[in-house]
């Protein structure tokens, strides 16, 4: 048998990873002409690739590696767990140390009454768990007819069956028979692409309240919950105005429907604050995370739940769960990761060095012919391309031609930034400091002028 290391020739690589890796969200028959790039290595915020190129990665590989790579005490702490306990479940009325010390973790940095955890293996399996949690509250609180979820358009959650219906991606939609039933989705606050004429805070107010006009419409005793993030993620970084959440949280207080804040990006230091809802002053009854938890070292989510669902929820038993809830290696990760980041104050050098460094440098991009809007979160940012700042116009190419042209650029000039439609994307590593930002936006410059000069 062949041995399939590092040190092959990347071709032969890419051969191999074409004939037999489907690849997640890939045209995998384009992979036999483009063979896939290669990473073999990574140190801080810098990825290797097979042929010896230094990446700067500012997504953090996919929102998730916020402590950056390389970190040998989670290596180490995964071994030793291995060693010591490498699998046992949490079913049936058993435990293990690393769950039991990774849920009080999370009760202790979670805000409010959020002091119950059900784990789960990603953020995908945590948002299924949250569709069965509330149906089954409800239910258990003697109102079985609130059933349905409401969601929003181009909204991420997951790619299963149930959370890739509460997202509302038309193009995951479109495949595979989703979604299920009993998902609602109302529109986006997203004001550059769909706000028109209207004042942004205006704007943020009237798409708040499609949910209320949601709930009127079909009726209070059918509404379980409605699931947001608190800064839109894979829909393109989009941060609502101002007048969004508070308008959203006074609709749900109104009307009794669960909130569920989608935590898996916003979580864990990515707006400032453990949490994104404390950043946006939200008021959740259950958030999803995933990714930053275990800053991606290890495959974890899960389900933070309320005291009052939580005790509901507790009144029978609940038929769900999965073979790695609570999984004691990436329990073990995690809790070290969340040692690390409260020992080395990340969420200090967030608030205080990194996120106030990259908006005075990220916001500046705005200036740039190309770029129409930038706009930032805490260390998650964005800018839509246009071929008209006033208008706020879109390419006449179809969507994503020009983001996809920049996103090639940046590869070539050694940088990772994502596309979504005509949307460039950021998310880089908490721990990545001004010097590193100074090269990333210096490579984010140089490939907008060359993606400019292409269109010319
Ligand atoms: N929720 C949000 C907001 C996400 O961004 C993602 C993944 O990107 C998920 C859920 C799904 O998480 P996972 O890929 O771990 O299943």
């Amino acid at each position: 048998m062949t041995v399939i290391t590092n040190h092959m020739p990347t071709a032969e690589l890419q051969a191999l990873d074409a004939a037999h890796h489907m690849h997640p969200f890939t045209a995998n028959g384009e992979l036999s002409q483009k063979g896939a790039r290669i990473i073999t290595r990574a140190d801080g915020v810098h990825l290797t690739d097979s042929e010896g190129n230094r990446i700067l990665d500012a997504m953090a590989g996919l929102w998730c590696v916020n402590i950056g790579y390389g970190r040998d005490e989670l290596a180490e702490v995964a071994a030793r767990q291995m060693r010591e306990l490498p699998y046992y479940n949490t079913f049936f009325q058993t435990t293990h140390v690393p769950a039991i010390a990774l849920a009080a973790k999370i009760a202790e940095l979670a805000p409010g009454d959020l002091n119950n955890v059900f784990f789960a293996g990603s953020g995908s399996e945590a948002n299924d768990t949250n569709i069965r949690m509330v149906r089954h509250y409800w239910a258990l609180k003697g109102k079985p007819a609130k059933t349905v979820i409401i969601s929003r358009k181009n909204a991420y959650h997951g790619s299963s069956v149930g959370s890739g219906s509460l997202g509302g991606m038309s193009g995951m939609h479109a495949q595979g028979g989703l979604p299920i039933p009993d998902i609602h989705h109302i529109n986006q606050p997203h004001w550059w692409s769909e706000g028109g004429d209207m004042p942004p805070e205006d704007f943020g107010l009237q798409r708040a309240r499609e949910l209320e006009e949601a709930i009127l419409e079909f009726g209070e005793d059918r509404i379980a919950a409605f699931i947001a993030e608190p800064v839109q993620g894979a829909g393109g970084v989009i941060v609502p105005p101002d007048s969004y959440w508070p308008e959203i949280q006074r609709i749900c207080d109104k009307y009794e429907i669960l909130l569920i804040a989608d935590e898996v990006i916003c979580g864990f230091g990515r707006t400032g604050n453990w949490f994104g809802s404390e950043t946006l002053n939200i008021r959740p009854d259950i958030m999803t995370i995933a990714k930053g938890l275990s800053s991606g070292y290890a495959p974890i989510g899960g389900s933070i739940v309320s005291d009052e669902v939580a005790s509901v929820i507790a009144g029978d038993e609940f038929n769900h769960g999965y073979t790695y809830s609570g999984h004691p290696v990436a329990a073990a990760v995690a809790l070290e990761n969340l040692r690390i980041m409260e020992e080395e104050n990340i969420l200090g050098h967030v608030r205080d060095v990194a996120a106030p460094y990259l908006k005075e440098k990220w916001e500046a991009l705005a200036d740039h012919p190309l770029v129409g809007e930038a706009r930032i979160a805490g260390m998650m940012g964005s800018i839509a391309l246009t071929p008209n700042k006033e208008t706020r116009a879109v390419f006449a190419a179809e969507a994503g031609t020009v983001g996809y042209i920049c996103r090639e650029r940046c590869f070539a000039n050694n940088l990772v930034m994502r596309h979504v439609g005509d949307r460039m994307i950021i998310s880089p590593p908490l721990v990545i400091t001004p010097a590193e930002i100074d090269v990333m936006i210096e490579r984010a410059s140089k490939s907008l002028d060359e993606c400019y000069a292409e269109l010319k």
